[in-house]
């Protein structure tokens, strides 16, 4: 069973979105499995503090090595890896999905406030990753998405209801456009193709659509697609 250990200040808004349909018919089901660690648990003074201000000045709070050592040490075991939500992190994408789903347990470390003391990260070797460059306020909402890209690559968890495999950035391309009933609507007809029943055809002009839309939308993209062709 593929596990998510998070760790976080706030547990009370987990399994929140991650409960909904399909993913919480498998949180049942013990397809997956979510454990919410509440960092604040391994504070030792009597008012729980778990930040400080930063030593050289600057705004901010930063969440305590001590602390947080104390978290993740009581509650990891050996092996497994730790990802702490960063916006100064490796880029989190469709292949780093694919890694994590395959890890029996993983660890992600929520943030808040300005981070967290630098020292945690070598003495526990911890992984950065980010979600994009831009800031949130709190790395929860960046364990969501991380979670929710995993789970849909967990068998049994979409079941046969999702082709993986057609999906964007599975072939290094965005995929092409789909349509489902009416067949007409607002006087807009399905594109022709689609209809023809003949399989190859339909591949084929689906092929040139993800290359279409790839080559217009994320030129980064289709210059890596162009590089492995020729390879
Ligand atoms: N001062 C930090 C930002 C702190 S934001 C800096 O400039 O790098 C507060 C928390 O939100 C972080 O500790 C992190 O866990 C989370 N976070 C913010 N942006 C993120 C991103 N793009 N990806 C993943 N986590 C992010």
């Amino acid at each position: 069973m593929w596990t998510a250990r998070v760790f976080t200040l706030y547990p009370e808004i987990f399994p929140g979105p991650l409960n909904k349909g399909l993913y919480g018919k498998a949180l049942e089901k013990k397809v997956w499995n979510l454990e919410v660690v509440n960092i604040r648990d391994s504070a030792e003074d009597k008012h729980k503090t778990v930040d400080d201000t930063p030593f050289g000045g600057g705004s901010g709070m930063l969440l305590k090595p001590d602390v947080l050592g104390k978290s993740i040490d009581s509650n990891i075991k050996k092996g497994e890896r730790i990802f702490y939500l960063s916006p100064k992190g490796k880029k989190f994408d469709q292949k780093i999905a694919k890694e994590i789903s395959e890890e029996k347990t993983i660890n992600l470390i929520c943030g808040h406030f300005e981070g967290i003391d630098e020292r945690i990260l070598s003495t526990r070797n911890i992984e950065e990753i980010s979600i994009g460059d831009y800031i949130l306020s709190g790395g929860e909402s960046a364990s969501f998405v991380v979670i929710d890209v995993v789970l849909r690559l967990l068998p049994g968890v979409l079941g046969n209801k999702i082709s993986k495999d057609e999906e964007s950035f599975e072939n290094g391309l965005l995929e092409y456009p789909q349509y489902t009933k009416p067949q007409i609507w607002e006087k807009q007809s399905v594109p022709e193709v689609l209809l023809s029943g003949d399989h190859a055809k339909i591949k084929d002009w689906r092929l040139s659509q993800s290359k279409d839309i790839t080559r217009r939308r994320r030129p980064d993209l289709w210059k890596k697609y162009l590089d492995k062709e020729k390879k």
